[in-house]
């Protein structure tokens, strides 16, 4: 019998009297990139904290390959906005950073970093600091990190938040060739609907007050994904879809500026 990668069931969160995570459900197969939509305060950053132990839910319980890991960490590979790259170490140190934390990257641990580097795009790059290089190889340096770790899972929350349009539309395909040859499982918080279409098997879209899931919607787009799909008729049709789901949920003025930012991926 095989079971889901990931599987949430019934997961609450809340910070005093404000519930930052209603009754939520989330079941993520083995391989599958699954991306998380929603405005700035719906529970994303919750959803992740909660999924790696970071945080503990109030209820609920949390199954990685079918195994209670509720409130525990250690689980998955996490990976946030801002690199956190340490700025006295080599490219390779911040590679393989987490051996190094327990006790020592072994030969086998550097080379398979190395290699990892090289495979990615990184290779001249190994022994500079993280100061020599441009956000997207930051961003790649720190990637490679989370892929060092040896997590099946991985969540990524907004790691292309800050870079230009250009930059992250490379930085997009470049992931998409990472975990179309790691098999990792992905799940992947983003604000930008595009990126979330571009890169997903389904998108979960969120909405607020409560944080919760609104809709699962599949991402039949067959891959590879060349950049041309960006323009089709299928992409632009999900996008629409996605982009009322996030206009429905609040129609109130004042967070007008979520939902412009929202639809222009910005
Ligand atoms: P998102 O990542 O979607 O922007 P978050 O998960 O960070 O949203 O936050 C969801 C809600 O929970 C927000 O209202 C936020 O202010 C609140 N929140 C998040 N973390 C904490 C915390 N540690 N203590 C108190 N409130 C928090
Ligand atoms: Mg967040």
């Amino acid at each position: 019998m095989s079971y889901p990668k990931l599987s949430l069931q019934n997961v609450t969160r809340r910070f005093g009297s404000m519930t930052a995570l209603a009754p939520t459900d989330l079941v993520v197969q083995e391989g599958e990139f699954v991306c998380v939509v929603g405005p700035s305060g719906c529970g994303k950053s919750t959803l992740f904290n909660l999924i790696s132990g970071v945080l503990k839910p109030d209820s609920g319980t949390i199954l990685i390959d079918n195994q209670d890991v509720t409130g525990s960490s250690g689980h998955v590979g996490y990976m946030l906005q801002k690199d956190l790259l340490l700025p006295w170490m080599t490219v390779i140190d911040n590679i393989v950073l987490g051996a190094i934390l327990k006790g020592g990257a072994s030969k086998a641990q550097r080379a398979a970093g190395v290699a990892l580097a090289k495979r990615y795009g990184l290779g001249e790059f190994i022994n500079h600091y993280p100061a020599a290089l441009s956000g997207g190889m930051r961003q790649r340096v720190a990637l490679m990190r989370t892929l060092a770790m040896q997590h099946e899972i991985m969540l990524l929350d907004e790691p292309f938040g800050a870079l230009d349009s250009q930059t992250r539309l490379s930085m997009q395909q470049w992931l998409l060739t990472v975990w179309s040859e790691q098999k990792r499982t992905v799940i992947f918080v983003t604000h930008d609907i595009d990126e979330a279409v571009f890169l997903a098997d389904r998108v979960v879209v969120m909405s607020p007050r409560p944080g919760r899931i609104r809709e699962i919607l599949t991402v039949d787009i067959p891959r590879p994904r060349p950049l041309s799909c960006l323009t089709s008729p299928e992409f632009t049709a999900l996008k629409r879809k996605i982009l009322d789901l996030v206009f429905l949920q609040d129609s109130s003025s004042e967070h007008h500026d979520t939902q412009e930012s929202l639809a222009h991926g910005s």
